[in-house]
């Protein structure tokens, strides 16, 4: 067993690594340094807190630990990079699960033995616990569903979905003085009952009245309740460890959540109040125009031809796993002295980051890898921009047509350079189910097929 004080300094050192870890991945240069500080911190911390002496029954414990961590290990493999939104957010679902769980023990908890006023803060605690752990487990299930198109990504707008919402928020702030009350006489399990149904109802409205486009500030969202959730459990376990880390993360979610809002051009309240640019009152304009084909020869000759050329990913690079021969094909190219860039969407694929993670793997180098701001006022400079696999980060409807679903977004404005090629497999409409008039624009081609297969067309045209 561990002394207290050695516990404490376990626990010191585990929050500074993860302070550490959290600024090593604000930047691709040091993110796999930030892991290793990451996972080093959570050792720490799981071993402190298992010599603590607050474990009575190491058996359970054992068993615990060699179960979930024999999940998370088979699902770690398993996961496809595609899959892994849908993992975060499940993943964010069970923080919410544990919160809700250890909230309801400390209720039923007959040993023990405080009183007063630190009785009722810790029945806050509970109360607050599970109230913000049921949102997180079912706002995060939903999500889960929405991210896996288990369920539709279209907002789901009930009447008065306002006022609904504050009417649960009502009758939460009731039902707590109801709990409180009744917690000091022995009972208040029918008020906590009541308040866990309307948590749960709050997270699954919450997310379902969320448009396509709007997932992004949502899935941000959920990862900054899943940390304060934590942060809530850390309170009713009187574990100063548990609380520092679930605020470390509650508040880096909930700084990437206003971000992605900036990013997004949304205000944060109206993305979480729901159906955010879907209540424009019009119908989305349809596109219209000749579609102009390409083939894999004409965009290699395209390319030689060029001398500034952008990248953009989208979510079917990743569909795709094309990551690879585009960085074989900006090797070739710039090789052959052609500037080439990369313009990275901040809601690109279907996680914050996901374009860069995936660059990254395929060691594309950084420095050539742009964030949109620092592209969009130089696309006249461009020869040719090649979409891969992206669809609603390149829609000029966001731009120009105030009906559309994702009127207001930043857009990368391809369009703007002499020439753009857009990869993908059909005509069919991205994440947000919008219609894209950039593929009926003049000076676009289109290249149909999977990305993969024709950047390696391309390539073997390069070549030869
Ligand atoms: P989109 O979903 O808009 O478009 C992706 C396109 O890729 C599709 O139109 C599809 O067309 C094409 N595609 C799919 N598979 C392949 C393949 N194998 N080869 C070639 N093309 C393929 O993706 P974007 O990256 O442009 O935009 C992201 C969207 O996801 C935004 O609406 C964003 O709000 C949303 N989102 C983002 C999140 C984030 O955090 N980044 C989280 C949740 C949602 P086709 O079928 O014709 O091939």
């Amino acid at each position: 067993m561990m002394s207290q004080s050695l516990v404490t300094m376990c626990y010191i050192v585990a929050t500074i690594l993860f302070i550490l870890s959290l600024s090593g991945l604000s930047h691709q240069e040091t993110s796999r340094r930030g892991n290793y500080y990451g996972m080093l911190g959570m050792a720490i911390a799981i071993v402190a807190t298992t010599f603590s002496g607050a474990v009575n029954n190491y058996v359970i414990l054992i068993f615990a630990l060699l179960i979930g961590g024999a999940i998370g290990t088979k699902l770690a493999l398993k996961v496809q990079m595609t899959q892994m939104p849908e993992l975060v957010a499940i993943m964010h679902s069970l923080v919410g699960m544990a919160a809700v769980l250890v909230g309801y023990a400390n209720f039923m908890d007959s040993t023990s033995t405080i009183s007063g006023v630190e009785k009722t803060i810790h029945e806050v605690e509970i109360y607050i616990g599970i109230f913000i752990g049921a949102v997180t487990f079912s706002g995060s299930v939903i999500a889960f569903g929405k991210l896996s198109e288990k369920i539709s990504g279209k907002p789901l707008l009930l009447p008065a979905r306002h006022w609904l919402n504050l009417g649960l928020l009502i009758a939460t702030i009731f039902l707590c003085g109801m709990f409180l009350q009744q917690a000091e006489a022995g009972s208040g399990t029918i008020p906590l009952l009541l308040m866990t149904a309307i948590a749960l109802a709050f997270g699954v409205h919450m997310v379902m009245a969320i448009g396509g486009a709007d997932m992004p500030v949502v899935v941000s969202m959920l990862n900054s309740y899943s940390g304060w959730a934590a942060a809530a459990t850390g309170f009713m376990l009187s574990n100063d460890l548990l609380i520092v880390t679930g605020a470390l993360v509650g508040s880096s979610g909930a700084i990437l959540s206003y971000i992605m809002c900036r990013a997004m051009n949304r205000h944060f309240l109206s993305v979480i109040g729901g159906g955010f640019g879907t209540a424009s009152g019009g119908e989305a304009a349809v596109v219209e125009g000749e579609v102009h084909p390409i083939d894999a020869e004409e965009t290699a000759r395209l390319l030689m031809d060029s001398k500034n050329i952008m990248i953009i990913p989208g979510y079917g690079m990743a569909v795709a796993q094309a990551q690879h021969t585009v960085n074989e094909i900006t090797k070739f190219l710039r090789d052959k002295g052609k500037k080439v860039g990369f313009g990275i969407h901040p809601v690109a694929g279907r996680m914050p980051g996901h374009m860069n993670v995936l660059l990254a793997e395929a060691k594309v180098p950084y420095d050539i890898v742009y964030e949109m701001d620092e592209i969009n006022e130089d696309w006249d400079k461009v020869d040719v921009s090649i979409v891969i696999g992206a669809n609603d980060i390149v829609n000029p409807s966001a731009l120009d047509d105030p009906n559309s679903p994702i009127a207001g977004m930043p857009v990368l404005e391809c369009w703007k350079g002499d020439t753009t090629i857009v990869m993908k497999r059909s005509m069919a409409s991205g994440y947000a189910g919008v219609g894209n008039p950039l593929f009926v624009k003049d000076n676009t081609r289109m290249l149909f097929g999977d990305a993969n297969k024709m950047l390696q067309e391309v390539l073997k045209a390069l070549k030869g």
